[in-house]
């Protein structure tokens, strides 16, 4: 795969030589991507590297929204669930998104959060998987998927039990007694992949089933769970697939477990006939039985058009763009700002989109660079995290933010008092 050479740009020092603007503003012009930046709606000013967390707004997302909620919402009204075809949303947003993930379309539905849906894949992977009591988890991922596994430990009152091991123990701790394996396709700090393909395999050959949390993942770079052999993903609506705050999450369930896969969460939109108002439960076809209650319209409606703004795309460009925004802002920055440590892979290929640094005082350093207009994040301790968005983050943007970044560190303004009060959200 080809991803930016760094030395291509001339001197990486942040002095506004003519020959490394040139070179950047080469970059941008020859950006296969770069009518898709013109599909958000962006502030002017500021410099946006928090798309991994919250995308950022599709035009078409906001017109979208407006008129579900003026017309269908305002003028159909419940008439809107079949005119407007709220009721299909949940699948056929799913078969949208199956091609960004190697899916067939009959094997994703949007449904619920990413968290829930952990709770449903993990529950039904354990419930085929019968036999066998453990839930292998990474120490250190995301804190959904842990407890998850942890609360599937409580409520099967320790039948399944829920074991955590470090990510380099992962493959060889799957054994005979794994039900069920949990892991990320991109860890939300380091942005470290873990190789989909063999994990899969390596499960698969051990007889316990896997769940792929696919949050950082979908949007960014390739995947295959069709090729890998995947039992089970989730992942979220708004990072990189940009379908606003609290979007729908997704599910993935191979077409090999449709018939036996049954739901924790028997609602009542997976019911084979919901407007039946059956006594008992019956699980609907497939995938349909993720479904769980009402799906929320509005966030539903804006996820769809988001999607719409990948249409046609090459996700293969989308890696590649990704990886070589990350790998000009890792080379400015460490020739730059030596005080900050690379947290994440400096191989383009073991990341995903975004880049994360440690320094003792990140926190204070991020809410200096928001000040500056400069949005990234900060996560436990020390860690401060940059995404770049492949649809809309530029070149310039990723030069333009490590001088910031440079200027914030050698000025020393990050100490100020006031960057250090916690906020509830970071
Ligand atoms: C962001 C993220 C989630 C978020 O789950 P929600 O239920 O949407 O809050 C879950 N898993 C991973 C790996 C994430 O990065």
């Amino acid at each position: 795969m080809w991803v930016l050479d760094v030395a291509s740009i001339g001197t990486l020092a942040l002095d506004g030589n003519p020959e490394t603007e040139r070179a950047i503003d080469a970059l941008d012009e020859a950006d296969p991507l770069k009518r898709l930046r013109g599909e958000f709606e962006l502030p002017a000013g500021l410099i946006y590297l928090d798309g991994n967390s919250l995308g950022a707004l599709p035009k078409r997302a906001a017109d979208r929204v407006h008129r579900v909620t003026v017309q269908e919402w305002g003028q159909e009204l419940i008439r809107a669930w079949v005119s407007a075809g709220w009721v299909d949303l949940p699948r056929s947003i799913g078969s949208k998104l199956a091609p960004l993930l190697g899916a067939g379309s009959d094997e994703v539905i949007v449904a619920d959060s990413t968290s829930v849906n952990l709770f449903k894949c993990i529950c039904a992977a354990a419930d085929i998987n019968k036999g066998r009591t453990t839930i292998l988890t990474e120490r250190g991922d995301f804190p959904s998927d842990v407890y998850m596994a942890e609360g599937v430990e409580r409520v099967t009152q320790g039948r399944l039990r829920h074991r955590a091991v470090e990510r380099e123990d992962v493959a060889t701790c799957i054994d005979g007694d794994t039900a069920v394996v949990v892991l990320s396709h991109v860890h939300y700090r380091s942005a470290r992949v873990h190789d989909m393909k063999g994990l899969t395999a390596r499960a698969r050959d051990a007889g316990a089933l896997i769940v792929w949390d696919l949050s950082h993942a979908a949007g960014a770079i390739r995947i295959d769970l069709g090729a890998a052999g995947a039992d089970f993903a989730v992942g979220c609506g708004y990072k990189y697939l940009n379908g606003g705050p609290g979007a729908p999450a997704f599910v993935f369930a191979a077409r090999r477990h449709h018939a036996t896969m049954r739901s924790p969460l028997p609602g009542w939109f997976g019911h084979m006939a919901p407007f039946s108002f059956a006594d008992s439960y019956r699980p609907a076809d497939g995938i349909a039985r993720f479904a769980c209650g009402t799906p929320a319209i509005l966030g539903m409606s804006a996820l769809d058009a988001s999607l719409d703004v990948l249409q046609g795309v090459d996700i293969g460009e989308i890696e590649r763009k990704g990886r070589s925004l990350g790998q000009l802002f890792i080379a400015l920055v460490e020739h730059n700002c030596p005080d900050l440590v690379l947290a994440s892979p400096r191989e383009a290929e073991q990341r995903g989109c975004h880049v994360a640094f440690r320094h003792a005082d990140g926190y204070a350093i991020m809410w200096a660079l928001i000040e500056r207009g400069v949005i990234g994040d900060f996560r436990d301790a020390d860690v401060l995290r940059f995404g770049f968005a492949p649809l809309y983050v530029r070149y310039r943007d990723v030069l333009e933010a490590a001088r910031v970044l440079h200027d914030v560190l050698t000025s020393g303004s990050w100490r100020e008092p006031r960057y250090r009060e916690r906020a509830a959200v970071t």
